[in-house]
């Protein structure tokens, strides 16, 4: 089922490695699908990056019944391409698909749409050390109509952008606010899923933090405000006495794929692990019993990203006076390995494009 490829004229120049940022650049060409419900998802076809040309009345700008993902490509020392569990990101976009009452996509024939794109731009996943190419598959609702409904039409699309090291200056621990005014999601909406809604959610309380000096917001749950559910946009995970433990997932947790794979990691090390209900007195107390080792949030831009801090109302802790705690540069470098093809896969999570 080849799909069908519309080459564009010009190229774009590509900007140096060091230069690339996130999400500011895009690639020459983006994938393009449609829904109907008389024909299904159909036209499935690569096409030069272009505007979307979209009527005021679009109900995707109205509703936000939209979904997207986000995962990467890397490029191997030996220059091969190579995407990190993509099957993980097409079946969570399917569940996120059926929350927003969207219609559920072949995930086999999109995994083979998704390596054609990256095969088309493969000159565009960057090769210095911690930069790759970010894919961001999305969903729009396209009828033209007022009404509050679902869409009997869409658009799937995905566009690509190069982005450079997380840590080009090296591991950065993060201060994080709690917020007590601010809820993300609750259970039985919509938390569970990569949806617009819940992005427009975090912004005020994220501004807020930033503006106290804080880069990013830790979540409390919406009904007890009491127990710890994401940081930002990313997973949490705290290393208490040795044990490796995260939230589990309740229904308002975004269920991360660098999340399951941290799991995954630390049970193939052997390592004590939990996924349980965690309230922030916990921590603090952890912390103030000299047993809080580790605090880290999981997601795919950043892979680990440790907190150096943590504030709640008037308590302020500081986690291992701001250095990386040896779990999480060893789960950073565990991971990173095999995204990078530089370590084996024990767990048959890559999946080569070229
Ligand atoms: C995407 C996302 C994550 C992390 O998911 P990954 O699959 O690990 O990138 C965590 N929380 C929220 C709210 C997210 O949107």
């Amino acid at each position: 089922m080849a799909l069908k490829v519309t080459k564009a004229s010009t190229l774009k120049p590509h900007p140096a490695d060091d230069k690339l940022g996130f999400g500011q650049i895009f690639t020459d060409h983006m994938f393009n699908m449609d829904y109907a419900p008389e024909k299904g998802w159909h036209d499935p076809r690569i096409d030069p990056y272009a505007p979307i040309s979209a009527d005021p009345a679009m109900l995707v700008f109205h509703y936000g019944q939209t979904i997207f993902e986000g995962l990467k490509a890397y490029r191997t020392p030996e220059g091969k391409i190579q995407l990190f569990r993509p099957q993980a990101n097409l079946s969570r976009f399917n569940r996120s698909a059926e929350m927003l009452c969207i219609p559920h996509f072949d995930e086999a024939e999109a995994l083979e749409h998704l390596k054609q794109l990256i095969a088309v731009e493969k000159d565009w996943v960057p090769s210095s050390l911690g930069t790759s190419l970010y894919i961001r598959p999305t969903i729009i609702a396209t009828d033209i109509y007022l009404g509050v409904t679902a869409s009997k039409t869409y658009r799937f699309f995905t566009i690509l952008s190069p982005v450079g090291a997380y840590y080009a200056e090296g591991f950065a621990p993060i201060k994080i606010l709690v917020t007590t005014e601010h809820v993300r999601a609750s259970r039985q909406g919509i938390g569970e899923a990569k949806t617009a809604a819940n992005y427009a959610a975090s912004i005020l309380a994220g501004a807020k933090a930033a503006k106290a000096g804080y880069t990013q917001v830790l979540w409390l749950d919406a009904v007890e405000r009491k127990y710890v559910e994401e940081v930002g946009s990313m997973n949490i995970f705290f290393v208490i006495d040795g044990e490796l433990v995260t939230p589990a997932l309740n229904g308002s947790i975004l269920p991360g794929i660098t999340r399951d794979s941290v799991l995954s990691m630390a049970r193939h090390w052997g390592m004590p692990v939990s996924e349980r209900n965690i309230s922030i007195d916990e921590i603090f107390e952890a912390n103030e019993a000299g047993k809080l080792d580790e605090v880290f949030g999981t997601g795919t831009a950043a892979v680990i990203s440790p907190v150096g801090e943590l504030r709640y109302d008037e308590k302020v802790i500081h986690i291992r006076k701001n250095e990386v705690g040896p779990i999480s540069q060893k789960l950073y470098d565990a991971i990173t390995g095999i995204q990078f093809g530089q370590a084996e896969d024990p767990f048959g999570w890559i999946v080569p494009v070229d």
